[in-house]
């Protein structure tokens, strides 16, 4: 579809999502937001004790694992200006011991003070190539934080500021339930480590990168492969030249979308729900299955739906729209296009006419985007102001704190691979990254 230029006259975005729904419990705005707790502190919430370092509430605490404390008063109380100016303060003092990373969807507040933003995997990279740092401070989610310490050197502390900031797609896919699922396909298949007499095996295991590191060590102990956003299809054709079936997970509606577009009968992508006998199916299907799909979702982006898309183009005639392949299938197949965050940050820096873009990932992203580039309209597709709750946990507050303790010659929260889960783990992301079209 072409967009048509549009003449739009420039208005200032303020790309805090944290004042847009500071704004809305306030009654100054009459915008809605998902839910008014968002208005509160994470700490509000973290209360449990042993919380974390797991992906989220539904996480197994590893024994020895740090868990996170109390965040000081101090941090919990000050307000916006004094938390800037006091991060600003210890990244000074820190100077080259500290890189902080930000990824895409955390909020405005935060972001400002990273060295690098991204996504998942470009922050892992750019962690790899600070090799002089002492600390690489993550302000992501729990697995993102893992990835950085696979690919990191060892001596490096890789740190989360709070270990409550978890992602919830990455914890519906646990190893034991994982494990559970091989056997059962291995009674199926037979042996899922001997090729058959054309060289393929009977099923190659591909995660998503925003699964557990030992989900990435189970893929790699048994011949699978990572992927991400944006290469999931090289990825999938790098497996189907190894095995007659794939099976994805955590997330049903990146597996799907993709596998669709490369060809794949919906009636051969079987899904696998972990708490069911054979993941709910019944042996022909999984026989006859192409790809098998996890049954694991992204909260944020299984909010878009079709009905959004037409009232978007009902209401901006000419508008594009952009969507992230997390979304379910309806939407992404609706949409003009749909990409990666990368893929949707290049289609706008790229537009060369000030146009419309509606668009389909997370409100942090879309809001930055749009202060970014005044010259286009670019709004959420969802109306409602609604940001990935666990990323949200990141406060500035509980970044100050690290860095803080960090100066003081403290390292908290550090996030550590163990050496039997990180060597397969390491292996599956190399094979992405040796994987090509
Ligand atoms: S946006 Fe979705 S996939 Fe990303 S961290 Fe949040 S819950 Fe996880």
């Amino acid at each position: 579809m072409t967009t048509s230029p549009l003449t739009l006259s420039p208005r200032p975005i303020d790309p805090s999502v944290d004042h847009g729904i500071q704004a809305i419990v306030a009654g100054a705005s009459t915008a809605q937001t998902c839910t008014t707790d968002l208005a509160a502190g994470p700490w509000s919430f973290d209360t449990r004790p042993g919380y974390g370092p797991g992906s989220s509430m539904g996480d197994v605490i590893p024994a020895g694992a740090p868990r996170q404390g109390e965040l000081p008063g101090y941090y919990r109380t000050a307000d916006e200006a004094e938390l800037h100016d006091r991060i600003a303060d210890a990244k000074a003092a820190l100077g080259d011991r500290v890189v902080v990373l930000g990824h895409f969807y955390q909020r405005e507040e935060v972001v400002r003070h990273a060295d690098y933003v991204g996504d998942s995997f470009q922050l892992a990279e750019a962690a790899k190539a600070h090799p002089e740092a002492e600390a690489i401070v993550f302000c992501g989610v729990h697995f993102m934080a893992e990835t950085a310490d696979l690919l990191s050197q060892r001596e490096q502390a890789v740190i989360l500021p709070n270990l409550a900031a978890g992602c919830s797609m990455a914890d519906m896919a646990s190893i034991d339930e994982v494990e559970e699922c091989w056997e059962q396909l291995a009674e199926i298949y037979g042996a899922l480590d001997e090729p058959d007499a054309e060289g393929l095996l009977p099923v190659i295991p591909v995660t998503y990168m925003n699964s557990s590191a030992a989900i990435k060590g189970f893929v790699g102990r048994n011949g699978g492969i990572v992927c991400t956003s944006s290469n999931a299809r090289t990825v999938l054709e790098w497996a189907f030249a190894r095995g007659r079936r794939v099976l994805f997970f955590p997330d049903q509606h990146l597996g799907r979308n993709t596998a669709k577009a490369m060809g794949v009968a919906l009636d051969r992508m079987p899904m696998w729900n972990p708490r069911r006998p054979l993941g709910g199916n019944d042996e022909a299907s999984v026989r006859d299955a192409r790809v098998i799909l996890w049954h694991g979702f992204c909260s944020v982006h299984r909010r878009f739906t079709v009905d959004q898309i037409e009232r978007a183009r009902a209401e901006h005639p000419g508008v594009r729209v952009i969507v992230h392949p997390e979304c379910p299938m309806p939407v992404v197949d609706a949409a003009d296009e749909a990409g990666s965050t990368e893929y949707i940050r290049r289609a706008i820096d790229g537009a060369t006419e000030p146009s419309v873009f509606a668009v389909g990932t997370e409100i942090n992203l879309v809001q930055r985007l749009a202060a970014q580039y005044p010259q286009h309209r670019i709004f959420c597709l969802d109306p409602v102001v609604c940001p990935c709750s666990t990323m949200y946990r990141i406060h500035p507050g509980y970044l100050a704190w690290v860095l803080d303790e960090l100066r003081a010659g403290r390292t908290p929260n550090r996030i550590q691979v163990s050496d039997d889960v990180a060597v397969p783990a390491r292996a599956a992301l190399e094979r992405m990254l040796a994987a090509r079209p």
